[in-house]
């Protein structure tokens, strides 16, 4: 199975204004692609693929000679990413749904590019006990391997995000089955505060340091708006904000792989909500601000049962916060009403604790419950 190992790059100057050399002429190579396939498309009504792009790949590296400094596969995989462009774009057009041509890129909006093998010979290659990494075109840069890289290097992307850079390698690793566990647990995707519940009555809440710098966020994003468009000032606080939102995103993603990594660790069989009917059933006031963390967390939490050989059900979440798991009363209740007792059975429940109960006992009532084991996105 494949995994991502993200790091954090420290170019010299020098070096920066390479990896920014780089990623402009991917971006002019893609956009010139693009138009190409879209100037045969209007005039013709024909495709051009792949292989009859990458042809010109010698000859533009022979006439511009600053191609020369981008190793040819990261711009085999420019090419690569346009024909992902156009192949989804083909794929809606045949399934009637709104097709999205696909778009030129802007500057400052093409921000990675891809070596798609590893090794000296296609352009990328650990040095120095993990201290630094050689980039075809840049040199050697300083890295930090702030935990071990694991089996085999497939790809290296090279990323921008603000004014930091980061290296994404994916690579084979072999599966590392955990010790079997008949524990089941049900989780039901908390209201505020709670990120989730589970069926043993366990309430998850987001970490303090995550909620003090969301409020931080809040603090700034008022400040900014007081503040002159284009001036100095602004501009600043537009930086503090974007810092922020790299952090709050970073702190994001440890949480979920830890909570997700105490799950599996535990239980055998993990049942959620199917999100996709999630959202298609509940009222919009229904689940709060952790909405966009979910399908983060549960795609977390799939790749890390994979890996473990866990179980992960997802379950069709209607009537969930509903019925009563003793006895199967089924009653519409306020969202205020947290706590209550079952009017047909005498049950002292929790909403979210008889939801997450729910939940487990409809992996076992459907058995065509989804299991799902997606692979991981970058
Ligand atoms: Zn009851």
């Amino acid at each position: 199975m494949l995994k991502a190992f993200k790091y954090r790059l420290y170019p010299t100057k020098p070096q920066t204004g390479d990896l920014e050399r780089t990623l402009e002429l991917c971006r002019q190579l893609y956009n010139s692609a693009l138009q190409e396939r879209r100037d045969t498309y209007r005039r013709a009504g024909q495709r051009v693929t792949f292989s009859q792009q990458s042809c010109y790949l010698p000859q533009i590296r022979e006439e511009l000679s600053e191609y020369k400094k981008v190793h040819s596969q990261v711009l085999q995989d420019v090419l690569h990413r346009v024909d992902r462009a156009f192949q989804g774009f083909f794929r809606r057009v045949k399934r009637g749904q709104k097709p999205g041509y696909p778009r030129f890129k802007g500057k400052r909006r093409y921000d990675s590019f891809t070596f798609p093998q590893a090794g000296a010979n296609y352009g990328v290659k650990i040095q120095d006990g993990g201290k630094r990494v050689f980039l075809f075109g840049i040199g050697s840069v300083k890295l930090k391997l702030h935990r071990p890289l694991e089996g085999q290097i497939k790809t290296a992307t090279v990323k921008r995000e603000g004014d930091h850079w980061y290296i994404v390698f994916v690579c084979e690793v072999e599966p590392k089955p955990l010790p079997e566990n008949n524990r089941a647990v049900g989780i039901d995707l908390g209201t505020n505060p709670h990120f989730l519940v589970t069926s043993d009555g366990e309430k998850v809440e987001a970490p303090r340091y995550y909620q003090k710098t969301q409020e931080k966020l809040a603090k700034v994003q008022r400040s900014l708006s007081r503040k002159k468009k284009g001036s100095n000032r602004y501009r600043k606080a537009k930086l503090r904000l974007a810092k922020l939102h790299r952090k709050i995103a970073n702190q994001r993603k440890d949480f979920h792989h830890k909570l997700a990594r105490k799950l599996v660790n535990t239980y055998g069989t993990i049942v959620h909500e199917d999100l996709n009917i999630l959202a298609l059933s509940r009222t919009p006031v229904a689940k709060g601000v952790h909405d966009a963390g979910w399908a983060e967390f549960l795609k977390i939490l799939a790749y890390k049962a994979a890996e473990a050989g866990r179980r992960v059900i997802a379950v069709d979440p209607r009537y969930t916060s509903q019925d009563c798991p003793v006895c199967g009363r089924r009653e519409r209740r306020p969202l205020w009403v947290r706590e209550y007792t079952c009017p047909s059975c005498g049950t002292p429940l929790h909403r979210d604790v008889a939801a997450a109960q729910n939940i487990l006992a409809k992996a076992w009532a459907e058995p065509s419950g989804k299991v799902s084991l997606r692979s991981p996105g970058l």
